[in-house]
């Protein structure tokens, strides 16, 4: 039952732990969870200010004149990284700030460039006659004309016709000098790409492969910076001749590459804007903020129209990055988050998300009004945990704790309860060996007095029964004083009285007394004084009765004509009297016991021996209080040897 409460108690402290830790987690997740939903509501709030400061400015922009806007919108999407340009569309076209960041443009304005009538000689020349040397003379003559459009025109002819009449070194030579023209368009193109192309295909057509590669690439990259301005259909179509020559080509060199690049997802969302814009000029102002994917890359626009003119900030994901660094990095680095941006469909805009994220507040665009949908979870929920573990740690250490103490306490009291029991026990024995050693001497006595009472006992007898009553009366005095002195050295009560004695006189006077209470008995006791006489410091009548119960417990204990000799030695400068016997022995796992009060071996009751079960206790402690040890040895059923040892008090 005891055992069986404290399990109850246990599994009951275990069950309230168990739930008080689970709570406890529950509230933590909460607190993280209002954490996020605040912290979500903060970046949405940022991110809304920050989109409004970017409307302002673009209101501002398109109220300036042509000449201010260029530096100011130029410098304003600079501000967001190399990914942004600022568009501004207007009844002539587009306008990107800064230029060379799209790869291409919605509109071909350098085809607008007139055609002129100035080759209409040279080109006769050239297609009627085909006398390719009188045609190049006259588009040479006009390469040197004051009108760059048609020096440009003439120089991109006076190629060609180099190139019909064979002449490819001089041909090369007129694509250089165009292609380090300034800008200026040349039949609908830009004079630098139509040379540089032309440079290309005559180094194609020589077969120099080392060069034109390089060549090629260095003009991919070109045309993938935006560079010049032309439109989705020339970009393609040059970056596909010139990727030609480019063989095994990778990076920028591979389509896929080209089309996936930032500066082309860019153009294309600029494309589309302008289609949409110019498709419904007359429509009202459109203001917004939108996303527009190019080949899986996001594109954020934000526009603010005025009537007859736009102007957008057209960003790619280094303006999403840009943003973030700058209004809620602060936000997400303090409070440990990571954040996402989906578009309505769920599709990924921007992740810092490592892992998919357990607990998360979602901010939807609709709600927000940001072009995107908002996600911000905790960046490591397990440091965000570190609290509740180390809470959890100092609990399970407590309740391990309280398990182990009241483990302990149930093994501590079972103990004691156990040992109570066996004290009881031990005493109850006690009680009924002493009543019988008081019986046996009693009854004796009291036939030899009744017997003596009825005076018909001859002189010789009644001497006889005299000593016998006499003998008892000592044996039950010594019972007597014996349980008395046990009470009290018990307590601590007995006073020793220490004199110097000799230990071979004070056994000498114990063994004669002894023979003499065994008149009648077959064992013989022999004493073996020692050959180094010593004195010690003791109580002679407590050592007699140590010593006296040693022999006792020797007679006892061996069967009739048993030998007991008693020796008075020297061990490690110690005097010692050993009394051994020739008797049956003490097993080897009561040896440590005997010296117990009450403690009778089993060997007592089984042969009928007397005793109470204090003897040895009783030497023990006399040995003690002497500053002394009993020990004994002993081998079952060829006798014991004890030995009771004192510390000497001087050399005699
Ligand atoms: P008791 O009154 O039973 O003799 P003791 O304290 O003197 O009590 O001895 C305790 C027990 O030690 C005895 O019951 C006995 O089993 C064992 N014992 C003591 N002396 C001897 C001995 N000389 N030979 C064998 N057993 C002994």
């Amino acid at each position: 039952m005891f055992f069986g409460t404290t399990l109850l108690l246990v599994s009951t402290l275990g069950w309230f732990g168990w739930r008080v830790l689970r709570q406890d987690r529950a509230l933590a997740t909460q607190r993280v969870q209002e954490r996020i939903e605040s912290s979500a509501d903060r970046i949405a709030t940022a991110l809304e200010l920050e989109l409004e400061r970017v409307d302002a400015t673009l209101a501002a922009l398109i109220s300036m004149t042509p000449e201010d806007l260029s530096g100011a919108a130029a410098e304003f999407a600079e501000s967001f990284g190399d990914e942004t340009v600022v568009v501004t569309f207007g009844a002539d076209g587009v306008d990107v700030h800064p230029q060379g960041r799209i790869t291409f443009y919605p509109d071909d304005r350098s085809a607008m460039a007139s055609p002129s009538t100035a080759f209409i000689r040279g080109e006769s020349l050239e297609f009627r006659t085909r006398d390719y040397a009188s045609a190049a003379k006259s588009y040479q003559r006009l390469t040197l004309s004051a009108d760059s459009v048609i020096r440009a025109g003439a120089m991109v002819r006076l190629a060609r016709v180099l190139r019909k009449a064979n002449r490819l070194d001089s041909a090369l030579s007129v694509y250089r000098g165009l292609s380090e023209l300034e800008s200026v368009a040349a039949g609908g193109l830009p004079s630098e790409l139509v040379g540089r192309f032309g440079e290309l295909s005559v180094l194609a057509e020589l077969d120099s492969t080392d060069v034109l590669r390089e060549g090629a690439e260095a003009f991919v990259d070109l045309l993938g910076t935006g560079r010049w301005r032309i439109t989705r259909a020339s970009y393609l179509f040059y970056s596909e001749q010139a990727a030609a020559w480019i063989p095994n080509a990778e990076g920028g060199g591979s389509t896929a590459e080209r089309l996936e690049s930032v500066p082309f997802a860019l153009a294309e969302a600029v494309e589309s804007l302008w289609d949409s814009w110019s498709a419904e000029s007359d429509a009202p102002a459109r203001n917004g903020r939108e996303l527009f994917w190019s080949n899986g890359r996001p594109v954020s626009m934000q526009l603010h129209g005025a009537p007859g003119t736009l102007a957008a900030l057209v960003g790619g994901p280094g303006y999403l990055r840009e943003m973030l660094s700058r209004n809620v990095s602060q936000i997400l680095k303090q409070q440990r988050l990571e954040l996402a941006f989906s578009d309505t469909d769920g599709r990924m805009v921007l992740s810092q998300f490592v892992d998919p994220p357990t607990l998360r507040a979602v901010r939807t665009s609709g709600r927000t009004g940001l072009p995107w949908n908002l996600e911000v979870a905790v960046a490591d929920m397990e440091q965000d945990l570190t609290q509740l573990a180390e809470r959890r740690r100092l609990l399970m250490a407590g309740l391990f704790m309280v398990v182990l103490l009241s483990a302990f306490g149930t093994y501590a009291v079972a103990r004691a309860v156990n040992r109570e029991a066996e004290v009881a026990r031990l005493q109850t024995d006690f009680v009924a060996a002493v009543s019988h050693e008081f019986r046996t001497p009693l009854t004796t006595m009291r036939q030899l007095i009744e017997l003596l009472a009825s005076g018909r006992v001859d002189d010789q007898r009644r001497q006889e029964y005299y000593a016998v009553v006499g003998r008892e009366t000592n044996r039950l005095q010594r019972l007597v004083e014996g349980l008395l002195d046990f009470g009290r050295f018990e307590a601590g009560a007995h006073e020793f009285s220490m004199q110097s004695l000799s230990p071979d006189e004070l056994a000498q006077d114990v063994v004669d007394q002894f023979r003499r209470e065994l008149a009648g008995n077959d064992h013989t006791v022999s004493l073996e004084p020692s050959d180094e006489p010593a004195l010690v410091a003791g109580d002679r009548e407590a050592l007699g009765r140590a010593l006296w119960n040693l022999l006792d417990n020797a007679v006892k204990y061996s069967p009739e004509g048993g030998d007991v000799s008693v020796a008075t030695i020297r061990v490690d400068g110690k005097v010692a009297f050993r009394v051994s016997d020739t008797g049956i022995g003490i097993p080897a796992v009561e040896r440590e016991k005997i010296f117990d009060k009450f403690v009778r071996g089993p060997e007592g009751s089984r042969h009928n021996v007397k005793g109470t079960g204090l003897g040895l206790a009783m030497v023990q402690e006399i040995a003690r209080a002497h500053g002394g040890a009993i020990e004994v040895t002993s081998e079952e059923g060829r006798g014991s040897t004890f030995t009771l040892s004192l510390p000497v008090e001087k050399q005699s």
